[in-house]
């Protein structure tokens, strides 16, 4: 499937949500996850169902310290001695956690603001921004190659300044549409854990990501992915209906305007070029 010299980005999600997330991304000859919260031979599967390389890999970057975002990380970094990007405060709680196993000392890259990448192409630039979540010093990324961009933002309580700003002009963004306000409202939850998925530091609702959706849309984003999509409170379709309802009350035609796509829980997604 590819050729040496490609200089195309990819963008794959494997999976998304509380089962489990990881996004293959490869930027010309440049591969890597952000988060594995997968074991690793979901991930190897994934990959080599599209034809790309486990072994190929260049490093993971870690978005938060929860399991659904780490859980693979010990064994890839060890079978493929990646380094592991994450920020000091995702490294606290990464290291006391004693499911992901040993990660080997020469593994560990940890960053206070943006990761510097170990020898990384000059066409290639990635910076992080903090999400406002219940993990210490959470953040999302933006990856910028060729003049293009695309950049991940799940695990949002609600739109900062911060993530609108580093999500404008993204040619391609993986956003969160969690859960649907009435169903989490209506729902078996307990009432601190609605709370808590509802609030400032949780997870934002479909029509919190339709919003935005239509903010970037107008700022140029051709792609987007809704993601993190709870089995419990949401459903696929009820998420691309309330974003698609926002987008159109802002003027916007979600079905030429922008190309709409699910990042699905458990299995790989489409796959897209940007
Ligand atoms: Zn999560
Ligand atoms: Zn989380």
């Amino acid at each position: 499937m590819r050729v040496s010299g490609d200089d195309t980005a990819l963008f794959y999600p494997i999976s998304s949500g509380s089962c489990g997330n990881a996004v293959y991304v490869r930027c010309g000859e440049t591969p890597f996850l952000i988060d594995c919260g997968l074991p690793g031979c979901r991930i190897e599967r994934a990959l080599r169902a599209i034809g790309e390389d486990p072994a190929g890999l260049s490093f993971i970057l870690v978005t938060h310290a929860h399991a659904d975002h780490t859980s693979g990380i010990g064994v890839m970094a060890r079978r493929y001695r990646l380094p592991v990007y994450a920020s000091s405060g995702t490294w606290e709680w990464m290291r006391r956690d004693e499911r992901l196993g040993v990660i080997p000392e020469e593994c560990r890259r940890e960053f206070f603001r943006d990761p510097e990448i170990d020898s990384l192409p000059p066409s290639i630039s990635i910076s992080a921004f903090s999400t406002p979540h219940d993990a210490l010093d959470s953040v999302g990324y933006r990856i910028a190659y060729n003049g293009r961009a695309a950049a991940v933002a799940t695990d949002l309580g609600y739109v900062s300044l911060e993530v609108r700003a580093a999500l404008e002009g993204a040619d391609l963004v993986l956003l969160e549409s969690n859960h649907d306000v009435e169903m989490l409202e209506n729902g078996h939850y307990p009432e601190d854990l609605k709370k808590r998925v509802r609030g400032n530091r949780g997870h934002l609702s479909n029509r919190d990501a339709g919003r935005l959706a239509a903010e970037l849309v107008r700022k140029g984003t051709t792609k987007i992915y809704l993601g993190h999509i709870s089995q419990d409170n949401n459903t696929p379709r009820l998420a691309l209906e309330t974003v698609r309802r926002e987008l159109r009350g802002a003027g916007i035609d979600p079905q030429t305007d922008v190309r709409l796509l699910l990042a699905k829980r458990g299995e790989p997604s489409e796959a897209c070029y940007w």
